[in-house]
Order: structure tokens, then C-alpha cells, then sequence
């Protein structure tokens, strides 16, 4: 509906030299509350760049970012720390983000505490709270990362991020270092998150399958531009862009036999130096002389879905 609110916008020019008219549109998204924006691409595509940008600890060399309608430039000191405890990035590896010597509980515990999230009073029991909603035993706060298995940590780092009461969650392959079986059991507690607090998703990875289970949108970024945007099941029943359809074809069926793993050809060329006219045409199995010279703007597939493709009328 229309009465949601837009938690994050961000419209960046990203590697798209010489600066376009319409490169800005393609890297231009909107999230709203309680939304899940799966944004995947090839390693190197920009894409943790962009979700770094959308997070804020990154800064976009153009382009403008709002959170809840404010543009993050425009920003007095409190509306920025707004911003900053707003949007929480959970990266691939849990241990690295964790600190070996402190102990679980503690580093919940450490942002509450110092943005004055609650009572001092009250910092035990609020983290008992978060390791229960994020499926863990208070019990085990004292312990340190290292006596965790890998999904246990990842949901210590979720609880971390949510101990501030965040909007939005940026995760960079959140579930990628994980085993199949606790992929599963991470993605549940993000939807079940995404449901009782209204949490909103920029989604980042490298595999379509991962983003099927739980994105509304899907953005596919090819070096540095966003090529497609589409609803998620508009996208994985009607792909218009090649790269897409690409992607597509490169996830292993669970069925063995039922499809072939065909893996993009050609390498992924330097996102420093991209190529003419449509960036994907030295790879594209549909490539016309146009696409070696002209950058294709974006076009309308249907309602709510482009994609940025001469192919398409
Ligand atoms: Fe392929 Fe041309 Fe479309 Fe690019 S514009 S994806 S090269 S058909
Ligand atoms: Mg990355």
C-alpha cells in the first residue's frame, strides 16, 4: 500500500563512467518498512559496495541517500546518529565480527549501553530478550563466541544489530559460510523478524536461490549498475534481462538431472574499466553491434519490473 513508510532510498551513479542521465537510475532503490530487497550479482559486481553505501559506512562519490525521508547529507548530528543505529549491516563471517575475549552477553550488551539504550537497570534482562528472540539461551551469555557453532554466532551478531533498534537490516551474504541445513534456520529467523518488528532487508548475494526464499523485489546488479529490477516472482518467472536469465541457469537444480548447472560464460571483466556500450556484451549470447556501442537504458518490462536491455521493445 501507499501509506508505507520508505525506511531507505538510496540513488547512486555507481561505475558508471561517463557520468549518464540515466546511470543514476540504476542503482536507485527504495525500501520500505517490513520490505526485502534481495540485491545479487557476481563477486566484485559492487554490490557489498552498495549495501555498504545504504548503510552509511561507506560514502558514494555522487548520489543522494535518505533514511525515513531525511537526506543523510542534510543531517543534524542526532538525526544522523539516527541513521547510523537505523540501518545494521550483518556481514558473511559471524567470527570475524565478533571479539574472541568478550563475552557474548557483553557485546549485546555494548551499544545499548553506550547510545543509552535503556536503563542500566535494565541491560541484563533486555539481553536475555534479545538472545531469546533470535533463538538463543540467555543462559549462555557468559560464554565466549568460540564455544558456538557457526549459525549460533551469526545469530549472536543478528542480536547485536537488533539491540539498537534498527529499521533496516544490510546483509552482506549473511548466510553464506553457513551449512545448507542453518541457512535455513537463519533465513526463518530473519522473516520471523521481518514479521513481529516490521524489520526491512537489503538482501545481498551472490546466490539467486538464497534471495528466492524471502525477497519481494530482486536487483541485479552486473559492475556497478543495476540491470533489473523486478518483484521476485515476476523475476523468476519472466526474466527479460540475458545476465539474469544467466544467473538463472548457474543455480544447481536439488533435483539432480532436472537442469544442468551452466555457468556464465567469459570472466567478469574489471568493474575499473567496463566495457562499452552494455557492460554485459563481451558474455551476452544475444549480443547486436548496438550493444557494443550503446549503454541501454532502462526499459519497462511490466509494471514494476525494467530492465536495462536493447533487447527489449
Ligand atoms: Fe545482451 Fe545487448 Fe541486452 Fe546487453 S543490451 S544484455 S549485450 S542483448
Ligand atoms: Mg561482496
Amino acid at each position: 500500500g501507499g501509506s508505507r513508510t520508505t525506511a531507505l532510498m538510496v540513488r547512486l551513479g555507481l561505475g558508471a563512467p561517463p557520468p549518464q542521465v540515466h546511470a543514476v537510475r540504476h542503482a536507485d532503490l527504495s525500501l520500505h518498512s517490513g520490505e526485502v530487497i534481495g540485491l545479487v550479482g557476481e563477486s566484485g559486481c559492487g554490490k557489498s559496495t552498495l549495501g555498504r553505501i545504504a548503510a552509511g559506512i561507506a560514502l558514494p562519490s555522487q548520489g543522494a541517500i535518505r533514511y525515513c525521508g531525511q537526506d543523510v547529507n542534510a543531517m543534524d548530528r542526532e538525526q544522523k546518529r539516527a541513521f547510523e543505529l537505523g540501518v545494521q549491516m550483518v556481514f558473511q563471517n559471524p567470527f570475524a565480527s565478533l571479539n574472541p575475549r568478550i563475552r557474548v552477553g557483553d557485546a549485546i550488551a555494548e551499544a545499548p549501553r553506550v547510545h543509552g539504550i535503556v536503563d542500566k537497570a535494565d541491560i541484563d534482562e533486555y539481553v536475555a530478550g534479545l538472545m531469546r528472540k533470535v533463538g538463543l539461551d540467555p543462559s549462555y551469555r557468559d560464554r565466549f563466541p568460540h564455544q558456538f557453532s557457526g549459525g549460533q554466532r551469526q545469530r549472536i551478531v543478528i542480536a547485536r544489530a537488533l539491540s539498537v533498534k534498527p529499521k533496516v537490516l544490510v546483509c552482506d551474504e549473511a548466510v553464506a559460510a553457513l551449512d545448507v541445513s542453518v541457512q535455513a534456520q537463519v533465513l526463518n529467523l530473519f522473516m520471523e523478524l521481518r514479521r513481529n518488528m516490521g524489520l526491512g532487508y537489503l538482501f545481498i548475494s551472490h546466490n539467486l536461490a538464497v534471495v528466492e526464499r524471502f525477497a519481494d523485489r530482486v536487483l541485479i546488479m552486473y559492475l556497478g549498475r543495476i540491470v533489473e529490477s523486478a518483484p521476485a516472482c515476476d523475476l523468476f518467472l519472466r526474466p527479460a534481462h540475458p545476465y539474469t536469465c544467466a544467473l538463472l541457469d548457474e543455480i544447481p537444480s536439488l533435483e539432480s538431472g532436472a537442469r544442468t548447472y551452466v555457468p556464465i560464460r567469459g570472466e567478469l571483466p574489471s568493474p575499473m574499466n567496463p566495457p562499452s556500450g552494455c557492460a554485459f556484451h563481451p558474455r551476452c549470447p544475444h549480443a547486436m553491434p548496438i550493444c557494443a556501442t550503446e549503454n541501454p537504458t532502462p526499459r519497462n518490462v511490466e509494471s514494476g519490473h525494467w530492465a536495462a536491455c536493447h533487447l527489449i521493445q
